[in-house]
């Protein structure tokens, strides 16, 4: 199992917005990744994590817009 940066429940992996988990789970935003849950501001950011999950998980890896 790949070594991960640190990310908060509520927020964002690709761009680093905090995000409301209830809200995410609703808008279909929310989505699970070796057993936790990460959460997203839009369809744009939780497609490109689909993509790579660990590209955004990845230690050295810094979430901006
Ligand atoms: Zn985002």
């Amino acid at each position: 199992m790949a070594e991960h940066r640190p990310v908060a429940q509520n927020e964002d992996p690709v761009c680093g917005m905090t995000v409301d988990p209830a809200e995410a789970r609703k808008k279909g935003l929310a989505r699970e990744h070796e057993g936790r849950e990460y959460v997203f501001c839009g369809k744009g950011c939780y497609l490109e994590f689909g993509d790579d999950p660990e590209a955004f998980l990845a230690v050295g890896y810094v979430a901006q817009m």
